[in-house]
């Protein structure tokens, strides 16, 4: 089984690091051809403006939106949640998304006072649990609306949407890979292993 880890701006080595610890092998995905015979991709958090501009850049936002649409299971962090989304509360000019998550998103949601900073946040769904996730909020998104097929699975004090789940695409706004609590990188690749078990 090898996972991708879109590799064209941001926090990819934090996200390989998580998942060559919890045994993974993985790839960095830059190239079309990076997508070959992948069983999952992992979008890192940076700054979604450039990681559009990016992907377009290197012919790669097609065949990966066309891939995600036909199943590849996703674990999207901050700006890859971002560019998940199918629609922007507030997009820059130009901006535009894979449009493979039913929600809409607002960028910066935090504003500038808060624009980083730890605490811990309940995660959960499919009856598992994840209390007090270690996250980081880095000019961190939220979720404004969720479509009919999505769900919230980590919700602040404040009631802001800040993880979401549709099928096999787990969706968070902050980063647990900065910070070393790698339950939730656990949980979506177990995601991946079920549904390779299921197509066998
Ligand atoms: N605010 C950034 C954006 O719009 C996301 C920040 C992050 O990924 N830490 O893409």
């Amino acid at each position: 089984m090898i996972v991708g880890v879109l590799a064209l701006q941001g926090g990819v080595e934090e996200h390989l690091t998580a998942l060559e610890a919890l045994g993974a092998t993985t790839r960095k995905v830059r190239v079309p051809k990076d997508l070959d015979g992948l069983e999952g991709i992992v979008i890192p958090g940076g700054e979604s403006t450039v990681l559009d501009k990016l992907a377009r850049t290197f012919d790669v936002a097609e065949p990966l939106a066309v891939l995600i649409s036909n199943g590849l299971p996703v674990f999207a962090t901050c700006a890859g949640l971002i560019y998940l989304a199918k629609h922007l509360d507030n997009p820059a000019r130009g901006q535009q998304t894979l449009e493979a998550l039913d929600v809409v998103v607002r960028r910066n949601a935090f504003g500038t006072q808060r624009e980083s900073f730890d605490t811990t946040v309940d995660v959960s769904f499919d009856s598992a649990a994840f209390p007090g996730v270690q996250a980081s909020f880095i000019r961190a998104p939220i979720v404004t609306e969720l479509g009919s097929t999505t769900e919230a699975i980590a919700v602040l004090n404040g009631g802001e949407v800040v993880g979401v789940r549709q099928g096999n695409i787990i969706a968070l706004s902050f980063h647990p890979e900065e910070t070393g609590d790698y339950r939730i990188h656990q949980a979506w690749l177990d995601l991946v292993r079920k549904r390779i078990e299921l197509a066998i």
